[in-house]
């Protein structure tokens, strides 16, 4: 398979080329190189725009002016919880505007935990049972998000092919995520090993009727409640322990 590299690689790499203050028309005549690796992106000026937004969320530039940028010393991505919503332009339907966004939120910010890679790339969208994949130790991961938390039974995809990838041990890590439509935020992300995604959690729905557009095709659901032990949180609010908020109450004279 391909490897790609992801927007946001391919802007911050273009950026290093420039003098430390730059304009987004230095960015923007760049579009041949972008072209060279998204021969087929119409869209290339909207994600270079969009790229550099998440660029500054993550602290690596800033905005000096309207239309002038100046590159920060920030080595380390410092992370962001906001969506950009308008990646969905275009996308009609509800969970069409919602997978879009989570996924370009996931690219831009989730990170390798099986390695030290800062990034995963997604994979290309028909992709079976996987959406992201590191770049470096290949690495997958299968997202999974809601506006608001989940409960213990989260929505699968196809029921076959999970199967199938649970035979060959090649189930993905899953990672969770649980957002705030009103904020265009996200509010809790937590990950579970694909090693511990066993048969027990995987409860098969009926089989789609003959009258529907895929027929025949089959979904389940995964019983993820029993899996709490393997979770492990990514992004969490940042509320203080009480312990030391009533410490600091108490201090009050
Ligand atoms: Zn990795």
């Amino acid at each position: 398979m391909q490897r790609v590299t992801t927007w946001k690689t391919l802007v911050r790499e273009a950026i290093e080329r420039l003098p430390r203050t730059f304009t987004l028309r230095d960015i923007l005549n760049q579009r041949d190189y972008f072209a060279k690796h998204y021969p087929n992106n119409r869209f290339i000026d909207a994600k270079i725009r969009q790229s550099l937004q998440i660029l500054r969320d993550q602290g690596f530039i800033r905005f000096a002016k309207p239309g002038v940028y100046e590159r920060t010393s920030a080595e380390q991505p410092a992370f962001s919880p906001f969506f950009d919503p308008s990646v969905a332009d275009g996308f009609v339907s509800r969970s069409q505007i919602a997978r879009v966004t989570v996924e370009t939120w996931a690219e831009q910010n989730l990170y390798c935990l099986n390695c030290d890679a800062d990034e995963l790339g997604a994979l290309p969208p028909n992709t079976q049972v996987a959406d992201l994949e590191c770049l470096r130790c290949q690495s997958r991961y299968q997202l999974k998000s809601k506006n608001g938390r989940f409960g213990d039974i989260v929505v699968g995809a196809a029921y076959e092919p999970l199967m199938e990838a649970m035979k060959k041990r090649e189930v993905p890590d899953y990672v969770l995520v649980e957002y705030d439509t009103r904020f265009s935020i996200v509010v809790f992300a937590s990950a579970i090993p694909g090693r511990h995604i066993a048969e027990d959690c995987v409860i098969p729905r009926k089989a789609l009727g003959a009258a529907a557009r895929r027929a025949g095709w089959r979904g389940c659901n995964l019983n993820l409640g029993r899996l709490k032990a393997y979770r492990v949180s990514i992004v969490e609010p940042a509320g203080r322990n009480p312990l030391d908020v009533r410490g600091d109450w108490k201090r009050i004279d």
